[in-house]
């Protein structure tokens, strides 16, 4: 057996781990495809990306690598709007309620109006952070359904310090008048533009890797023997390392690790 350098997953940073690496390296991945949450699908000519879908890179050599792995990007402006109530509102949705039905955007504006008054901090659950800062209704037909869906994870247990980054934050004056007259405000945030593949969707970019680097599927990492440095795989393979660069789960590496 020779000692290597083992990477566990081929999502986005084992790839690009095991791309840049200039030594021996064997790749691991439980699954029967590469990718992780940055692969795509394809089905009847459409494209269906599994999570991340917006390129940002500032820097030139990684910005090169990247439009040479997918054979080339485009530059896209956001153009987002969110299905709500049957209707598409514009992006954000809470600087964006004229467009709403007259019942829900009165449950949004109320809201907005009555909330409590409580010392609003990043630490806060993120569902209380939300029902704090936009009320109620904004809460309970954008904030609450979206967030769930997006971080698919209870939002009462969720803090805010890193998701409230995300969410552009109108004062509730403008909220208000935004309710009864257009809002012509551009929300830029941190992807108003970015880069999306020209073809294949962000898979592109695992396609791109894959060509590059040799990936063994179905090798789930069962066992780590950190005494004798020896991963055992759900294929029945043992692999010698002298390191790991471990990019799944830390709870579930370490569950890995303790079971030797
Ligand atoms: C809804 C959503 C939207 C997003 N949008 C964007 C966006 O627009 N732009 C952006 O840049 N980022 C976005 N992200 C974030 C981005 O998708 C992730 O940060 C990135 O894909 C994570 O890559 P990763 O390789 O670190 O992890 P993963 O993609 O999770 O890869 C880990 C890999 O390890 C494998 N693995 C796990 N355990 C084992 C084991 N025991 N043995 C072997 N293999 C194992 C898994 O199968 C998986 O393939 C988004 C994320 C989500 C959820």
């Amino acid at each position: 057996m020779k000692e290597k350098i083992i990477i566990i997953g081929a999502g986005i940073s084992g790839l690009a781990a095991a791309y840049f690496l200039k030594k021996p390296y064997e790749v691991l991945e439980e699954k029967s495809y590469a990718g992780g949450l940055c692969a795509s699908f394809y089905e009847d000519g459409f494209v269906f990306d599994c999570s991340g879908h917006f390129i940002h890179v500032k820097d030139e050599e990684i910005k090169k690598t990247i439009e040479k792995l997918t054979g080339g990007f485009c530059k896209i402006d956001r153009n987002a709007a969110i299905y709500a109530k049957n209707k598409f509102i514009p992006y954000p949705f809470q600087a964006n309620l004229y467009y709403l039905d007259d019942k829900t955007k009165k449950e949004c504006v109320n809201g907005i109006l009555k909330r409590k008054d409580v010392k609003i901090s990043a630490s806060m659950p993120f569902l209380r952070w939300s029902e704090a800062m936009f009320g109620q209704g904004i809460t309970k037909y954008f904030m609450k359904p979206y967030n769930r869906k997006l971080w698919d994870y209870d939002l009462n247990k969720m803090t805010t310090e890193w998701t409230g980054e995300f969410v552009p934050k109108p004062d509730a004056e403008i909220i208000v008048k935004a309710a009864y007259s257009k809002n012509k405000k551009r929300y830029d945030g941190y992807n108003s533009v970015f880069y999306y593949p020209k073809v294949n969707g962000c898979g592109a970019l695992i396609d791109g890797l894959t060509k590059e680097v040799k990936v063994n599927l179905n090798s789930k990492t069962q066992k780590i023997d950190i005494q004798n440095k020896i991963i055992l795989c759900s294929s029945g393979k043992t692999y010698k390392y002298n390191r790991i660069v471990s990019t799944q789960a830390l709870p579930e590496f370490n569950e890995c690790s303790l079971k030797c």
